[in-house]
């Protein structure tokens, strides 16, 4: 029979480079600890509505990736295209808006898009992202984009780009749609059909087009950020100096629109010449509407995502320490037919105290035992035959070094532990 494979766009995550996961996971954790960020864990499924409503429904998101279905009650459920809408969904579900302000929110979750896999690009794929409500100072801007950077230069990572623009509020992006559909409407005709669907409602979102024509026709359009107001334009100043006082060196990419409907003034997105064709590692950016958008009481918000593929690809084309496989402490090899229960009295107690122990359960000679041994990288062993039983004394093996010190079984515990 033939074996069943994984789906394509979809990859496991084998015991061989899961360390590597782990590792980045657990220095994202420590980092943004640091700025106090909570975790917060939200479910894998959601109403299709608070995507429709929360990430819009004339993105590309919404409009062509998201993999929904109905459930045997009728119901449209989709499985989370990105984290954001879940995690304001839960805010206002349980009314952390009540609590101290602002908040700080971090996830580490799966997300799941029907796009054409490629390098970079998958159909079940990993973010870290943090959300923060309540606070509208540029200050938290700047903060966002600084840990963001904190994070991937604690990697060692290089060749990153911070790309920042700001793309107004909703006041000063309706005059600047009108001006936008004046420019479009000659071209009309021309655009590819999703577009000519945002034309009239979210003509912004046609700038953000993959379609080759539809790019072309944007590259002459009027530019947001020329078109925002004082009040935007003010905010965008004041990150700019903030990121000045982070040392962190930007360049205004006055083409990010970003691929989410939800964002207001600041968008950002931090991309790496390590990376090919698909070279955001990091995207996020301010959205102060999506709060009340998803039926709360108005509240700023602020947030990003980062891909953790595009970040561990990034890592490897670098070539930057990512962590080592765990080892066994110690195997435990025995000898002789009456030392086995021995051997499990003391391996239990070698992981009681927090050592990592490993033992033969093939019946293997003590030559096949100490090949395995070897196999797996333990860092030591200890051979139990009846002597070692009788005096209480053995040899501990430094498999690296292939030296052996006579101990007893005590003193290995105080040792490893
Ligand atoms: P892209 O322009 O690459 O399509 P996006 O704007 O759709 O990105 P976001 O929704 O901002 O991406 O998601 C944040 C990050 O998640 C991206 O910068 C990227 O690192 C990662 N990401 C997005 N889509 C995928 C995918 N299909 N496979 C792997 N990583 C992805
Ligand atoms: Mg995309």
């Amino acid at each position: 029979m033939k074996i069943i494979t994984a789906l394509k766009g979809t990859h496991d995550i084998l015991p061989g480079e899961v360390f590597k996961w782990q590792y980045v996971e657990k220095k994202i954790k420590e980092i943004t600890e640091k700025y106090r960020y909570e975790e917060i864990r939200i479910p894998v499924f959601e109403y299709t509505d608070l995507f429709a409503r929360g990430v819009g429904d004339t993105t590309d998101v919404v409009q062509k990736e998201m993999y929904t279905f109905d459930d045997k009650g009728g119901r449209s459920l989709t499985l989370r295209p990105e984290g954001t809408a879940g995690v304001v969904r839960s805010f206002l579900e349980h009314g952390m808006f009540a609590d101290a302000l602002p908040k700080k929110l971090f996830y580490m979750i799966t997300c799941y898009r029907n796009e054409k896999p490629q390098a970079g690009r998958y159909r079940e794929f990993r973010q870290f992202g943090v959300e923060v409500f309540g606070a509208k100072s540029p200050v938290l801007d700047a903060e966002i984009i600084s840990m963001a950077v904190d994070i991937l230069k604690n990697f060692g990572l290089k060749n990153l780009v911070v790309n920042i623009n700001s793309i107004g509020c909703p006041a000063c992006r309706k005059a600047y749609n009108d001006k936008l559909r004046e420019y479009l409407r000659p071209y009309y005709n021309e655009l590819c059909d999703t577009c000519k669907t945002r034309f009239e409602k979210n003509p912004l979102r046609i700038l953000d087009c993959k379609s080759d024509v539809c790019k072309k026709i944007g590259e002459n359009a009027p530019v947001l950020i020329d078109n925002i107001c004082d009040e935007c334009s003010e905010h965008f100043e004041k990150l700019k100096n903030e990121l000045k006082t982070y040392n962190i060196d930007y360049v205004i990419n006055k083409s990010i629109v970003r691929g989410l409907d939800y964002y207001t003034k600041t968008v950002f997105e931090i991309t790496s010449s390590s990376l090919g064709a698909q070279s955001t590692v990091c995207g996020g950016g301010r959205y102060d509407g999506l709060v009340e958008e998803l039926g709360g009481n108005p509240l700023p918000g602020i947030g990003f995502a980062m891909g953790l593929e595009r970040l561990l690809m990034c890592m490897e084309a670098e070539g930057v320490y990512m962590g080592e496989p765990s080892k066994a402490d110690i195997f435990v090899a025995t000898l002789g037919e009456n030392t086995a229960s021995y051997a499990t009295g003391f391996i239990k107690k070698l992981r009681d105290n927090g050592i990592c122990a490993e033992r033969d359960y093939m019946d293997r000679g003590l030559k096949a035992q100490m090949k395995y041994a070897n196999k797996i990288g333990a860092k030591y062993s200890v051979v139990i035959g009846d002597d070692e039983v009788q005096k209480g004394i053995c040899n501990l093996k430094n498999m690296e070094t292939g030296e052996s010190e006579a101990t007893t079984f005590d003193e290995i515990i105080e040792k490893l532990k």
